[in-house]
């Protein structure tokens, strides 16, 4: 039987509470702990598909499809296993199936009720979650904090879930932030103690309370939150700001919350496995020499839009023991000429995935000048296709091809609609989605970096290479070196006569994990540590 672990947040957000639960998912998996992790989004939308990175950062996508929150990145790649449609739940799903049913007759005769209508669907939600991947423990994180009026609906199924699976089977972990005031940097409890208290008010009592801070906090802190939560001492844990996300499992199991769980879950004191975990996080943050990676897209003051390629990037330096370091270069800045002596500093260069117009042309002006200059260079999805325009560009001489993505009237579509595409009207959960496999040429480098011949990987798109310029892209030196089964869809395209440039159609970014970088970054960053950089790049042509 599965049990459950409920983390909820208090005081702010964006104090890293995602990386904190797939830290326990980490530390609990070290002890042999088969896990899951779900996450609960209180806003309206079904999923993040439609929003905004600015309001957002990264939609991850996950093997079956779906469209979810950039926390299932961070829990995929703390505990190593793959999550699916069920790991994600918003409001706007819940609702979506309550009303569905109320309009098909199922209700018939009743009122529909917040309690017990939607927290009865939730709670199937999460059970579903239970029984997907039947897990010994499932890690199941509320978004947003205690007090906001659309969460509640999500702490009274959670509260309920005590109840309908055992006390003895439920846990309830409070994260908050510890605030430092003024000159002393004094460390600030009552806004915990406030959290406790809207979190008790609700009928729920944390069981411990993970206090993230800055600072380092001494006992003297802990004491007092314990005294005033009535949450043993030994189960208020400090979690202070660390060097690398990495860390946090470490810092957790050091402070005793795995043994801790452990114990309330009546699991046999087990022997704990994080050597390796240990020597990744030592490697990490060993002093080593920088490699220096560009990353050109439209939302670069915000990385948390590219949080999946850059924890990518980092997993592969790792690898080849270097450190990463990013440039994040807004491509709007290459349009207006500016950013290309950037450029020309770097070991590599990345576009990665995006939609509709802004800054494309820096993208393919981005392209261009890795081609020019043999510089890395590695597409993801958009960044495969601003790769196949600016070839087509040089070919052709001219300006003009383009995606129909961005000019509908274009006379040379190298980049078009899917044929499955040109029919959905609706926005939402209606790309390409998720795994589908893709066969590799032997020769190629795609090829050799996989170093098999059939891959599954997950994508996110409506547009594709057009076929009709196959050809001729083909006679200026590009190879389609991953492809679909049937052949018709260019999975990946690399160029021949230069030392690694190579796009894929899909993500490759979000199948990388720490332990295991992901092949094609992993030989994008070899390529680009070997890169005679010489500064003598720093013109465009
Ligand atoms: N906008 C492009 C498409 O829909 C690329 C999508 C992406 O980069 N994820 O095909």
């Amino acid at each position: 039987m599965t049990q459950y672990i409920f983390v909820t947040g208090g005081v702010a957000s964006s104090v890293g509470k995602g990386v904190t639960v797939a830290s326990i998912g980490r530390i609990l998996k070290a002890r042999g702990v088969r896990v899951s992790v779900q996450k609960l989004d209180p806003y309206l939308n079904v999923d993040p598909g439609t929003m905004s990175p600015y309001q957002h950062g990264e939609v991850f996508v996950t093997e079956d499809g779906a469209e979810t929150d950039l926390d299932l990145g961070h829990y995929e790649r703390f505990i190593d296993e793959n999550l699916a449609k069920h790991s994600n739940v918003t409001t706007g799903q819940v609702y979506s199936e309550v009303i569905m049913k109320e309009r098909r007759g199922d209700y018939l005769g009743g009122t529909v009720q917040v309690i017990p209508h939607i927290t009865n669907e939730i709670k199937r939600r999460i059970a579903l979650a239970a029984k997907g991947s039947n897990p010994d423990v499932l890690l199941v994180e509320v978004g947003g904090t205690v007090g906001d009026i659309e969460g509640q609906p999500f702490l009274e199924a959670i509260r309920q879930m005590r109840k309908d699976v055992g006390r003895e089977n439920v846990l309830y972990i409070h994260v908050t932030l510890v605030p430092t005031i003024g000159a002393t940097g004094e460390l600030k409890t009552k806004p915990t103690q406030h959290s406790v208290r809207d979190l008790r008010a609700i009928g729920i009592q944390p069981d411990a309370i993970v206090l993230r801070a800055d600072a380092p906090i001494e006992n003297a802190v802990r004491e007092k939150i314990a005294l005033f939560t009535d949450v043993d001492k030994r189960a208020v844990v400090p979690l202070t700001t660390a060097q690398t996300i990495y860390q946090v499992p470490l810092m957790l199991e050091q402070a005793g919350l795995g043994k801790y769980i452990g114990e309330k879950f009546g699991l046999a004191e087990r022997a704990v496995d994080l050597a390796q975990w240990q020597d990744l996080v030592d490697r990490l943050v060993a002093p080593k020499e920088k490699i220096r990676i560009a990353i050109v897209g439209k939302y670069v003051e915000l990385p948390d839009a590219y949080m999946s390629v850059r924890e990518a990037l980092v997993h592969a330096a790792l690898h080849h023991d270097r450190a990463l370091e990013v440039d994040w270069i807004l491509s709007e800045d290459l349009e207006k000429d500016r950013g290309f002596e950037r450029l020309s500093k770097v070991d590599g260069i990345v576009v990665p995935g995006g939609f509709g117009d802004r800054g494309i042309e820096g993208k393919i002006l981005a392209a261009k000048y890795a081609r020019v200059h043999n510089v890395p260079y590695l597409g993801l999805c958009l960044g495969m296709q601003v790769m196949c325009i600016e070839l087509a560009r040089n070919v052709l001489e001219s300006d003009e091809p383009n995606s129909t993505e961005f000019d509908p009237g274009t006379k040379y579509p190298i980049i078009d609609l899917m044929e499955d595409q040109r029919s959905i009207a609706d926005l939402g959960g209606t790309m390409r989605l998720g795994a589908y496999p893709c066969e590799l040429e032997a020769g190629s480098k795609a090829h050799a970096a996989y170093g098999v011949d059939s891959i599954s990987e997950r994508h996110r798109h409506r547009f594709e290479f057009n076929n009709a310029y196959r050809e001729m892209l083909s006679e200026a030196g590009l190879r389609y070196s991953g492809q679909s089964p049937d052949g018709n869809l260019v999975e990946i395209a690399e160029l021949r006569d230069h030392p690694f440039m190579l796009g894929s159609q899909f993500h490759p970014e979000f199948k990388s994990r720490p332990e295991r970088p992901h092949p094609l970054f992993r030989d994008f960053v070899e390529a680009a540590i070997e890169f005679p950089r010489d500064g003598k790049q720093e013109k465009l042509l």
